[in-house]
């Protein structure tokens, strides 16, 4: 069945990281896959694509007829990209912007009825509308949380499970993206268990990835042979099977603290 994944966390945790790494490896293993960047800086398919492509809104912005190619890019593995950019600084709101991209995607392109799986990589601001607006839109099947074992980042992500919970969308999995805290491992298992969730990741934190990052590709592409790429395929492995979401129970801020102790 086609999944339609939205990846959160803190900002600057390994969201547009860790997606564009999934993405490149969904396709490696023959899944038509759709990435769609949702972040302002749209920075979420540089690695797959090897370099900034247009945005939606821009390129709505400057008027004119827009047709596929001009907004849906291919990348690594045929990855299929889009950005969808920001709103005119001081006006208007991320999560508007998300809406009409995709309603005129819809338009000019069949792209949304040809592939098995979209990533979502959405902006780590909560209360920003970029937050809600593809779940709102129906456009998000489930959510991965993204943090570390550090105390904010896991405050986050305990934020967005009351987001989750709020707007109905079930939880798939809590990945680790490793700053290497001490009991790292352990704090972020246990934290996903109290939410009635998984860690089902744990990515190494690898100078290989930065490598690449500046190389303009992914991990997948740029050292296929790293362990880290195994990390990035085994998470793929989740992302496009049989993952089994569940509406999260965010924890109270005692209970959060007590777990940074660990
Ligand atoms: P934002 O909220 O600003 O969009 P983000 O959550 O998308 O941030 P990224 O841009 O993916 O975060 O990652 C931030 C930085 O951390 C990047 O330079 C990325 O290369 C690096 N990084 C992410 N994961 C790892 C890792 N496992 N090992 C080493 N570096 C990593
Ligand atoms: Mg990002």
């Amino acid at each position: 069945q086609v999944k339609h994944v939205a990846i959160y966390g803190k900002g600057g945790i390994g969201k547009s990281c860790t997606a564009s790494n999934v993405a490149a490896a969904c396709a490696e293993k023959g899944l038509r896959v759709l990435m769609v960047g949702c972040d302002p800086k749209s920075d979420s398919t540089i690695t797959l694509v090897g370099r900034r492509i247009p945005t939606m809104m821009d390129l709505i912005r400057a008027g004119g007829e827009i047709a596929e190619e001009d907004v849906v890019f291919e990348g690594y593995g045929g990855v299929r990209c889009i950005e969808v950019g920001g709103p005119e600084p001081g006006v208007g709101c991320a999560g508007r912007g998300i809406i009409v991209a995709i309603e005129f995607l819809r338009k000019v392109s069949k792209v949304l009825d040809e592939i098995d799986l979209t990533l979502y990589d959405v902006p780590g601001d909560i209360v920003c509308g970029g937050f809600s607006a593809p779940i709102r839109k129906g456009l998000v099947t489930e959510a991965y949380i993204i943090t570390s074992g550090e105390y904010m980042p896991i405050y986050a992500a305990n934020n967005i499970c009351r987001g989750l919970r709020r707007l109905n969308t079930p939880l798939a999995g809590v990945i680790c993206n490793s700053r290497e805290a001490a009991g790292e491992r352990e704090i972020v298992e246990k934290f996903a268990r109290e939410l009635g969730s998984e860690m089902v990741a744990f990515i190494p934190k690898d100078p290989i990835v930065q490598r690449c990052e500046r190389r303009g590709v992914s991990v997948i592409e740029g050292a296929p042979d790293s362990e880290i790429a195994q990390v990035y395929r085994r998470l793929a492995e989740h992302v496009a099977g049989d993952s089994k979401p569940r509406h999260p129970s965010p924890i109270d801020d005692d209970k959060l603290r007590e777990l940074s102790l660990i």
